[in-house]
């Protein structure tokens, strides 16, 4: 919805590590109402980044950028030391899986729900992804396995189940980072706990991007911004952060 700033560039990014930084990046989806205020924060690979912060901070707008969705009015981001302004979208976007609890689930098979994705995986590349996505437990419980129509047809899925669909998938096509969208609305505490678990089943062979909405999703992670007012208003561990930040001390301690 705004002035032309869509000009990305041409050169693909190949062989990605999963490092981004963004650079004193100002974003607005309107003129002269800034949304993004001389951000800068990194992202190292495979690490697993948190972010948390009020409604309305920024947080899905820096993941907009990061998937190159938008692009910074001013100030650049970088994807292991290359400019955006250099680098095509799709390349940029073929390195990313978003992981969200609206993952589009098709009137079909699990298994065919899968390999949407990755028309040639076999069963065993399926099934690993499924037990790593920790759906396993879930599929084996249908009346037909991998072979049950999911979907308008068939059992329908919850937010967390969808959400793990969208990690098997993920780990099909393989890319190196991974951003997860925490939905508002809270998941169940045993949904909870396998998306914990499914996190910690890709730590340290992709970078992990997280917005949480519950904290106990990042308690382990490398690094966590606080974002307000589309600024990184304090980071560190979770351990630092309730020492050392009040409003993130409160959060956390709502939460319980
Ligand atoms: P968060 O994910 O932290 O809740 P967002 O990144 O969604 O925050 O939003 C940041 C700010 O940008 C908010 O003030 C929001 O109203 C505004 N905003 C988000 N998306 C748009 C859009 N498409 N057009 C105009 N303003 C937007
Ligand atoms: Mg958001």
């Amino acid at each position: 919805n705004k002035f032309p700033k869509e000009k990305f560039g041409n050169k693909n990014l190949s062989k990605f590590k999963g490092h981004i930084e963004f650079k004193d990046v100002n974003f607005s989806y309107e003129e002269n109402i800034p949304v993004l205020k001389n951000l800068n924060l990194e992202v190292l690979p495979n690490e697993v980044v948190g972010f948390v912060g009020p409604s309305g901070a920024g947080k899905s707008t820096i993941f907009n950028l990061i998937s190159a969705l938008n692009k910074p009015d001013s100030g650049e981001i970088l994807f292991d030391g290359e400019s955006i302004n250099e680098l095509t979208k799709d390349s940029i976007r073929g390195n990313l899986s978003v992981i969200s609890q609206n993952a589009y689930i098709f009137n079909m098979s699990i298994e065919d729900n899968l390999r949407i994705i990755k028309k040639n995986a076999t069963k065993k590349e399926i099934e690993k992804a499924c037990k790593m996505a920790c759906l396993d437990e879930f599929i084996e419980s249908l009346p037909n396995k991998y072979k049950t129509i999911v979907g308008e047809g068939g059992v329908t899925l919850s937010g967390g189940q969808r959400q793990r669909i969208a990690i098997a998938r993920a780990l099909l096509l393989n890319t190196e980072v991974l951003l997860f969208d925490e939905a508002t609305s809270a998941l169940d505490n045993e949904n909870q706990a396998k998306i914990k678990k499914a996190i910690d089943n890709l730590v340290k062979d992709h970078t992990i991007i997280i917005v949480a909405h519950r904290l106990s999703t990042i308690i382990d992670a490398d690094i966590i911004y606080l974002i307000d007012d589309g600024q990184v208003v304090d980071e560190g561990t979770h351990k630092s952060l309730l020492i050392k930040n009040e409003i993130y001390k409160t959060l956390y301690e709502n939460e319980e």
